[in-house]
């Protein structure tokens, strides 16, 4: 669920008018839990980024994202739970008290104002002066290449120039947090690159501790820190782009992130087996029937091994992707050199490398 926020979301606690830039505050979401009926919302959810980290949320549509980000910014109401930033307890602060900035996904820009203007808007709220206001606006504006777009209107800029605004207009009163709810899921493929590379500077260079909610697997690896895999209102697991990816803790967290072939195996003394070989497991399952993640890197063509046939191969760039369907009628991606070209119908041969792999055992919730 997206949300916009009228007027816009810059905020600054009056508690803090002398925030040291690029030390980072520490924020904690402590056992938050908002039910919304239904089963929705947050259960027990618990986070803590580190002071200038960015923490990336991912999932899938309608696990929480978005509540998480409003029960920080004091947006939503939680039943229970406790939000601290810098240790503080700030659970009962209105959100214009929690010293928040935040960017939501639609262009939230005021139209009948100017680029700049809507960048000063926070700094009128808090009666700074005139010449201070448009002196820090234009500055906010320059940190965001924007700097001869100050008397543009929302509809004399681009998407990506709108979104800059806004990160402009919630950085302008240098918030202690930045909360960024899917800033990017209304640009092209292109601009969404670019932009998410350009924040991500911004951010480290300011230590801004930051959230960042997305969908997008892609975006939520190649931008954090940390992300949070989130799944029915919990965390599934935290950590680091590479750990979620090498080791992944659930079969959700191995099927969301990344691309996985699912084959059916079985667990035996704490190692899978799948085609007739053994494969290290990333975490033990107990043994039994178990779906195994095999990644399509860790497979590879060769002369000998799996034998099946070509259905189709995409061209990716520095590499291919090749569906092949098993003699035994199980489809697998292989993704290899792009070089190594394959047609529909081609005959190959599979092989499997010995990286370890996560299982999951099939009696269980599948995709747990
Ligand atoms: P998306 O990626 O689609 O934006 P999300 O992960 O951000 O999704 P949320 O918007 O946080 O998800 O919603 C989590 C769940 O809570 C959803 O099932 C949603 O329908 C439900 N929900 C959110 N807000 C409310 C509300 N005000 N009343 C009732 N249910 C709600």
């Amino acid at each position: 669920m997206m949300v916009t926020l009228s007027p816009p979301a810059v905020v600054r606690s009056d508690t803090h008018t002398q925030h040291d830039r690029g030390s980072g505050s520490t924020v904690e979401l402590r056992n938050i839990v908002r039910d919304f009926g239904g089963g929705a919302g947050l259960a027990d959810f618990s986070l803590r980024a580190e002071p200038g980290e960015l923490i990336a949320l991912l999932g899938p549509s309608g696990c929480g994202k978005t509540t998480a980000l409003r029960a920080l910014a004091g947006l939503e109401r939680v039943d229970s739970g406790t939000v601290l930033i810098d240790g503080a307890d700030v659970s009962d602060r209105p959100t214009n008290r929690r010293d928040i900035g935040v960017v939501f996904q639609s262009y939230s820009l005021f139209p009948h104002l100017t680029a700049g203007q809507n960048v000063e808007f926070g700094l009128r709220m808090r009666k700074v002066t005139p010449a201070e206001r448009h002196r820090r606006a234009a500055q906010a504006l320059d940190l965001v290449g924007l700097d001869h777009h100050f008397g543009r209107y929302a509809h004399q800029l681009s998407g990506g120039q709108q979104q800059r605004v806004a990160l402009a207009r919630a950085l302008v009163t240098q918030p202690r947090v930045l909360l960024l709810d899917e800033p990017l899921s209304a640009l092209d493929a292109k601009v969404r690159v670019n932009l998410r590379e350009e924040i991500r500077r911004l951010q480290t260079e300011l230590g801004i501790t930051t959230f960042f909610v997305t969908h997008d697997q892609e975006e939520a690896l190649a931008i954090a820190d940390r992300v949070a895999v989130m799944q029915s209102g919990r965390i599934e697991q935290v950590g680091t782009p590479e750990e979620l990816y090498r080791q992944p803790q659930s079969s959700f967290v191995a099927n969301f992130v990344g691309l996985s072939n699912v084959v059916v195996g079985e667990v035996l003394g704490g190692a899978a087996q799948v085609f007739g070989r053994e494969l290290p497991l990333i975490s033990q399952v107990e043994d039994g029937p178990a779906q195994v993640y095999v990644r399509p890197e860790n497979l590879s063509f060769g002369e000998d091994g799996l034998a099946g046939t070509v259905l189709t191969s995409s061209f990716l760039g520095a590499h291919r992707r090749t569906r092949v369907r098993l003699n035994d009628g199980t489809e697998l991606v292989v993704q290899h050199s792009a070089r190594d070209i394959k047609e529909p119908g081609d005959h190959v041969c599979i092989a499997l490398n010995s990286e370890p792999v996560m299982a999951g055992n099939s009696h269980t919730k599948g995709k747990s």
